[in-house]
């Protein structure tokens, strides 16, 4: 089986239908396919061929959707990056993909001067003719970085097979909606993004595309722009019915997913009080993001619902044996969303599956109907509104401090963020807490990875395989509030 650029297909069956809007300005799909065509042209010229990596660094903008779909077309596999990251996180992944080309969008190129400015790639030379490659569902489309326990960047290979089945699930569970008007506030280097970024264009829709999440702007968009649906994590649903004060959506905004990290069930409760069908979702960039969500029919908030539609969820226990309903363990996730494997990373990839199933990493149960309810991560991952946060990386540039003899970072709830980092800190005889912790870990990581609070500890505790008991640092914050 072989695929068609949506894109194309949409110039074809809806030309002057809305495909993309952003900033107020708006491409139907005929425009839409216009532009990618110039930008495969460009890229094309540029020596950028199929199997090829183009890295990425952009904040959310029209000339990423442009770069995705050209680079589907020339067969070659894009790979944004965070655009939250320094000069020292970025190096290690582009030597990693090792890129044909590497963009970035405006003044983020400072961060990368090999970079092209994306903005300029339809400039200038455009090659005369352009292969046609055509799609099947094992073609690699992306690369997406997710980090592991060890602060290692792993890249998430994900095919076109893999969107497709997504898109397909997750509007099985929606049901039905004649060309979606998806707000896309989530960034597009994460598989929520994408995921929006790819539904729309497949569902025949239009992605409301903002630069970066805005509370007045997204209820803007629901207000006047007739969106549809939204994805949201907890922090950002918060601050949209914040900002209109829980009045009522309008009946044009059928549902948002909120997921990406714990959600509290009072949250749900509360957009339903609004009027806002809140389903909670759970998923991982390794699945093509969601795996289990709410059912609109059944929702009530306390789970994160059953397996989409083709998907199927299993909870394992530490003998590799399945678990029955009610049972505490592993969730390990099969189905036709799944990556292929991690990007040059074959021992990896193989831990990553037990017997075709995905090893989610997250502990979990399922109940009788069976929903998902997860529990804790098996890794130490600290999920702060959204953005995954791992202790190693950062006790690693703590640990560089000269005042610093080893540390612990472990994340504690936030009603507002979901998660908070705090360091336990253990110094080197004779030095007191330093109060420049802050601007030292800022000095190498994104802000959102520097840790709230410092705390300083005699010792770190220790099991008996000397691994830090990270739980019991967790209740001593939780218990010694700042
Ligand atoms: P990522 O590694 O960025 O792909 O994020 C996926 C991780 O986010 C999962 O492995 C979970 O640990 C966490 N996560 C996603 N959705 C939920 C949810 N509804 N409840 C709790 N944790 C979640
Ligand atoms: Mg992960």
């Amino acid at each position: 089986m072989t695929y068609d650029c949506p894109i194309r297909e949409g110039a074809r069956l809806r030309p002057h239908a809305e495909a993309l809007r952003f900033a107020g300005q708006t491409w139907t799909f005929r425009a839409l396919d216009e532009e990618v065509t110039r930008w495969t042209e460009a890229l094309a010229a540029r020596g950028v061929d199929q199997g090829q990596r183009v890295a990425l660094l952009s904040t959310s903008h029209p000339a990423v959707t442009f770069l995705f779909w050209a680079l589907g077309r020339l067969g070659a596999i894009f790979a944004p990056l965070n655009a939250r990251l320094t000069p020292a996180e970025l190096m290690p992944l582009l030597e990693d993909v090792e890129p044909r080309l590497t963009l970035a969008l405006g003044t983020l190129r400072d961060r990368l001067p090999e970079a092209v400015v994306l903005e300029s790639v339809p400039d200038g030379v455009t090659a005369s003719s352009v292969p046609e490659r055509t799609w099947d569902a094992d073609t690699a489309r992306v690369i997406l970085f997710t980090s592991g326990t060890t602060g290692r960047s792993k890249g998430v290979v994900l095919t076109e097979g893999a969107f497709r089945a997504s898109c397909r699930a997750s509007a099985a569970n929606l049901g039905a909606h004649p060309a979606p008007r998806w707000l896309g506030t989530l960034p597009l280097f994460h598989v929520g993004g994408l995921a929006m970024l790819t539904r729309t264009a497949y569902e025949g829709g239009c992605l409301l595309l903002h630069e970066r999440f805005d509370a007045d702007a997204v209820n803007r968009a629901i207000d006047t722009e007739g969106a549809s649906h939204a994805s949201f994590v907890a922090t950002t649903l918060e601050r949209v019915l914040d900002a209109r004060q829980d009045r009522r959506l309008p009946a044009t905004f059928q549902c948002a997913l909120i997921g990406g990290g714990p959600v509290p069930t009072a949250l749900l409760t509360r957009a339903r009080a609004a009027g806002l069908l809140a389903l909670q979702t759970y998923g991982l960039t390794e699945a093509c993001s969601q795996v289990t969500t709410e059912r609109p029919g059944e929702a009530d908030g306390r789970t994160a619902g059953p397996p989409l539609p083709g998907l199927e969820v299993r909870i394992v226990g530490t003998d590799g044996e399945t678990l029955g309903e009610g049972q505490e363990g592993d969730v390990e996730v099969r189905g036709p969303t799944l990556m292929a494997r991690y990007w040059r990373q074959r021992e990896a990839t193989r831990d990553a599956f037990h017997d075709g199933w995905l090893r989610t990493r997250d502990v979990g149960v399922l109940d009788a109907k069976g929903r998902l309810t997860l529990l804790s991560r098996r890794t130490d991952l600290i999920v702060r509104g959204g953005e995954n946060l791992y202790p190693a990386e950062i006790e690693a540039v703590l640990a560089n401090h000269p005042a610093v003899l080893e540390s612990a970072v472990v994340g504690v709830p936030d009603s507002h963020w979901g998660e908070l980092p705090v360091a336990f800190v253990v110094l080197r005889p004779g030095h007191a807490l330093p109060d420049d912790l802050d601007a030292w870990c800022r000095q190498s990581l994104a802000r959102f990875k520097v840790p709230t609070r410092f705390v300083a500890i005699e010792t770190l505790p220790r099991n008996a395989m000397s691994k830090v008991e990270r739980p019991v640092l967790r209740k001593h914050a939780r218990s010694h509030p700042p």
